[in-house]
């Protein structure tokens, strides 16, 4: 256990963290790479690197791989489940004893603010927790055939699995998948963003020192082009779960398509929140209230746990900003931000002013282009009515919000607008039990919940005559 205070100034005199891992997690182990060639990670709240990690390579892929197979047919695919079940349980354990370090790691790989990466870290052991108690109840159905017959079904696990994720929730989303694969029966070879590569190696560790066997998850870093592409185009990878842009995740089922391997895609987003008059707020000047909260936001960088973090990269702070110029050539109404800044206290990091631009059309790019920044655009509707057309109005299906005391009009409206989550009168209530996933090309599949643990199994039906 190590705490996040000595962490913090172990960073700030030395500009690393001598508990970072190095190489990648293959069969129990920080294995040494195919090739020695290593990548910077960037410390978004200063913009200067912090640390060196692997580069990996197909072979490096092929390796973890070959590791989960061998990991898959001798030991992990036929443990009794109650024995995984104790194992993961640990592991949830063992991620809070280590939620500093996570943490920390966390902050310091994305930019995001202490106190939100400490959430990430304690969802992650949750989402271990809650398919812990899974593994054991992962019971199939009988079919009546009648009296001659006897009919069931066992949910058998898929195989090797692959997982690719992205920079914005690098330990949840490897967590929201690893567990419920793991529960399965699964092994796991996941390759994490090459802008945060750290807390999945740290996860894979714990996992093991949690008791998983060897092999059982193995983490490759490196880019995607040189990691990723190999992993997914794999012949004895039987399961992808990709998680990030709806470019890549077009590649990625193009490769996947060529062995026929089934794969979930969590892709892009817009997700609307629609706010009615009736909503159980002071209404006198919604846009007001939302700019007067917007300027007070304190920012700075992740590890003073700012009210708003630094973007991840400078390459997208650049398309951040790129909306907004574009915007502003085109006389958008933008009532506060709009521009790049840096840590106030230090003048340095990748920071975007919260952004708020009023009055959007419902053409606009703001409005209909995943922007992915700290930027809210507001656009006005007539009625619920006109809001369901706007909300609707758009090529993603990921997640929408509704703000009203009218819960039949809540409730109608959740049915019509068409996207995976719907969040009433709370953004992101409840967690991993909530099933997750995008309609349209937000991608398809399900992760977290019960569903998320099916996505991992092949459904056997058995039928046998007796007579
Ligand atoms: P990205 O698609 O560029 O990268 C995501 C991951 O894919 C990275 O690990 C990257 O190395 C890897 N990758 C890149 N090229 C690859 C290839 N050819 N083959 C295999 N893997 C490859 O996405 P990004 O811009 O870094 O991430 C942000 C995106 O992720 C946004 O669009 C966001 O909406 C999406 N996202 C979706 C969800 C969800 O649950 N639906 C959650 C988080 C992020």
């Amino acid at each position: 256990m190590t705490d996040a205070n000595e962490l913090i100034a172990e960073y700030k005199n030395t500009g690393t963290l001598d508990l970072l891992p190095a190489g990648h997690f293959i069969d129990g182990t920080f294995s040494q790479p195919a090739h020695n060639r290593t990548m910077e990670s960037f410390d978004p709240g200063s913009g200067v690197p912090f640390a060196r990690f692997t580069a990996g390579t197909k072979e490096d892929i092929d390796a973890a791989v070959a590791s989960s197979r061998r990991a898959f047919d001798t030991v992990w695919r036929d443990m009794a489940p109650v024995e995984r079940s104790r194992i993961l349980h640990r592991a949830s354990a063992l991620i809070l004893e280590n939620l500093d370090l996570l943490a920390v790691v966390e902050t310091l790989d994305s930019g995001k603010a202490l106190q939100e990466a400490r959430g990430d870290v304690r969802g992650a052991a949750r989402a271990f927790e809650y398919y812990a108690g899974a593994c054991d109840k992962l019971q199939g159905d009988s079919f009546p055939l009648g009296p001659d017959y006897v009919g069931y079904t066992i949910h058998e696990p898929v195989g090797v699995t692959a997982h690719i994720i992205p920079w914005n929730f690098p330990i949840s989303t490897a967590a929201r998948g690893f567990a419920p694969a793991l529960a399965a029966g699964c092994t796991v070879v996941a390759k994490p963003a090459e802008q945060t590569p750290f807390t999945a190696l740290l996860l894979a560790d714990l996992l093991f020192k949690a008791g998983l066997p060897a092999g059982v998850c193995n983490v490759v870093t490196g880019t995607g082009a040189d990691t990723g592409a190999p992993l997914t185009a794999h012949p004895d990878v039987d399961h992808i779960t990709f998680t990030g842009s709806v470019q890549t995740g077009r590649t990625v089922m193009k490769a996947a398509a060529e062995d026929i391997t089934r794969v979930v895609l969590e892709l892009g987003g817009k997700s609307p929140v629609v706010v009615l008059a009736d909503c159980d707020r002071e209404q006198v000047d919604f846009v007001g209230e939302l700019v007067a909260r917007t300027k007070a936001l304190k920012r700075g960088h992740g590890l003073g746990n700012p009210d708003v973090g630094p973007v991840n990269s400078s390459e997208h702070l650049a398309k951040i900003n790129g909306f907004l110029d574009r915007a502003r050539a085109n006389g958008a109404e933008i009532v506060t931000g709009g521009s790049v800044t840096e840590d106030p206290a230090t003048g340095r990091g990748w920071f975007f002013e919260p952004t708020i631009v009023d009055a959007v059309s419902a053409d606009n790019e703001l409005a209909r282009e995943e922007i992915f920044g700290p930027v809210l655009t507001v656009q006005i509707a007539d009625d619920a009515d006109h809001a369901l057309a706007l909300a609707n109005d758009c090529q993603y299906g990921l997640v929408a919000g509704i703000y009203t005391s009218d819960f039949a009009k809540a409730h109608r409206l959740a049915r019509k607008i068409d996207a995976g989550q719907i969040y009433i009168n709370e953004y992101f209530a409840g967690g991993i039990e909530v099933p997750f996933g995008g309609n349209k090309k937000s991608g398809f599949g399900r992760e977290k919940g019960l569903e998320g643990l099916i996505s991992y199994c092949k459904t056997k039906s058995i039928a046998a005559r007796i007579s």
